[in-house]
C-alpha cells in the first residue's frame, strides 16, 4: 500500500506516544506570542511554585484572564482599581457602585471552599503530567485532609473535559485515519477461555506528516497521532462500530482498519476505505495500524497503572480524560485554562484552528 511509504520498521515504545518532539519546539515557540506576558505558563513545578505561590497570586491570575487592561466592574462598567479583601482574594468589589464581582464565577471553582491554590494545583498537574493524577495521589501530594475533596475537585475537572462542540476528526486530504477497537479491565480467571466481564472500546486517531526535511522527519517515516476519539463499544457488529467511525471521523476520509466484517460497509456510508488482511497477526497489525496501537497501549498502562482498573461504568468518563490530554499534549497552557473554564474570551488558538491553518499567529 503506497499510502505508507517504505520504512516502517520503527520501535513502537509506549512511552513514545507521549514523548515531545521537535515539533512540540516550534509550535512552543508560536504559542509564546500568543501567550501575553501576565499569563505565562509554568514549565516546571519550581516555576509553578514561582508563578503561584499562594490564593493572591492566583486570583490576580484570574483577574487578568479576564481584564487585560484592569478591571471593569461588570454592573456600572466603571474602569479603575477595586477594592480588594485580604482574606477573600477572589472577590473584588467596585469603588463606584460597591458591588462584588466573584473572579471564580462562570468557572468550575465557583462555590467551592477549596483554596484557589489547590484549583490550580490540581490544574496543572492533570494538565501538564502525562499521565494525569489519582484521586489517592493529588490528596497526598496537596497534604488533603478528605480524600473526598481530591476526587471532587478532579471530577469537576474532568467534567469540563469534553467540548459540547467535539467536532470529528480527519478530513485533511494529507492525512488517513487508523480506526480499531479493543477489549479493556475485566477479570477472566476462573472462567474458561473467551472474554468475561471486559468491555468494548472504539477508537480513530488521525495519522498526520511532519514536513520533509524537519528536525523527526526520519523518525517512524516522519508520521505521528494527531488527534485522537475513544468511545466504548456496545459489541462488534457494523451497526455499533460503524456508527462509531460516523460520530467520529468526518465523511469521505480516508480509513485504515482490519479485514473485520463490522468494518465492511464504511465504503458505503462515504469513506474511503482500506481494510489491512491478516491483522489478527501482531506484526502486521503494527505494522499498518501503528498509531492505534500505540494509542491503545498508552490508555491501558494508563488506566491500569494510574487507576487500577476502572469500572465499565466510569470507564467513558476517563476515555475523555485521555482523550482530552492526549489531544493537547502538545498545548499543556490551553489544557490548564480549560481545565479550570478560563479560556472562553482569550484571544487563544485551539488545537484545531492551529492545525487546519485558520488560526493566524499574530507576529507572522
Ligand atoms: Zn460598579
Amino acid at each position: 500500500m503506497l499510502i505508507f511509504g517504505a520504512a516502517l520498521a520503527y520501535p513502537l515504545d509506549a512511552q513514545e506516544g507521549w514523548a515531545q518532539s521537535g515539533f512540540q519546539t516550534a509550535i512552543g515557540s508560536a504559542m509564546d506570542v500568543l501567550d501575553h506576558e501576565s499569563l505565562a505558563f509554568p514549565q516546571s513545578l519550581p516555576e509553578f511554585q514561582r508563578l503561584f505561590p499562594d490564593d493572591v497570586a492566583c486570583a490576580a491570575y484570574l483577574e487578568r484572564c479576564r481584564w487585560d487592561g484592569g478591571f471593569i466592574c461588570p454592573y456600572c462598567q466603571t474602569s479603575g482599581e477595586p477594592f480588594r479583601f485580604e482574606n477573600r482574594p477572589g472577590v473584588l468589589r467596585c469603588r463606584k457602585c460597591r458591588r462584588n464581582t466573584g473572579l471564580m464565577v462562570g468557572t468550575v471553582m465557583e462555590r467551592s471552599h477549596t483554596p484557589l491554590s489547590t484549583w490550580f494545583w490540581a490544574a496543572y498537574l492533570v494538565a501538564s503530567q502525562t499521565p494525569g493524577i489519582s484521586a489517592v495521589q493529588f490528596q497526598r501530594q496537596l497534604g488533603l485532609k478528605r480524600y473526598e475533596t481530591a476526587f471532587g475537585i478532579l471530577h469537576k475537572l474532568r467534567a469540563g473535559m469534553v467540548r459540547p462542540d467535539q467536532d470529528r476528526i480527519g478530513g485533511q486530504p494529507a492525512n488517513h485515519v487508523e480506526v480499531d477497537e479493543t477489549w479493556i479491565g475485566g477479570k477472566t480467571r476462573g472462567e474458561g477461555r473467551g472474554v468475561h466481564h471486559k468491555t468494548l472500546v472504539a477508537a480513530a486517531v488521525e495519522v498526520r506528516h511532519r514536513e520533509p526535511g524537519s528536525a523527526q522527519d526520519k523518525r517512524r517515516d516522519g508520521r505521528y497521532a494527531g488527534r485522537v476519539r475513544l468511545a466504548v463499544a456496545t459489541d462488534r457488529s457494523a451497526e455499533s462500530l460503524c456508527g462509531f467511525v460516523q460520530s467520529a471521523v468526518m465523511p469521505g476520509a480516508l480509513i485504515v482498519s482490519d479485514d473485520w466484517s463490522g468494518y465492511r460497509s464504511l465504503r458505503k456510508l462515504g469513506y474511503d476505505h482500506h481494510a489491512i488482511a491478516e491483522c489478527g497477526d501482531p506484526e502486521v497489525a503494527e505494522e499498518f495500524l501503528p498509531m492505534i496501537h500505540l494509542v491503545f497501549a498508552n490508555l491501558k498502562t494508563w488506566l491500569n497503572g494510574i487507576h487500577h482498573g476502572v469500572s465499565a461504568k466510569h470507564l467513558q468518563a476517563y476515555l475523555n480524560e485521555f482523550t482530552f490530554r492526549f489531544n493537547r499534549r502538545f498545548y499543556p497552557f490551553n489544557a490548564f485554562r480549560s481545565l479550570l473554564g478560563i479560556a472562553g474570551g482569550a484571544a487563544a488558538p485551539t488545537y484545531d484552528a492551529l492545525y487546519s491553518g485558520e488560526w493566524k499567529h499574530p507576529h507572522i
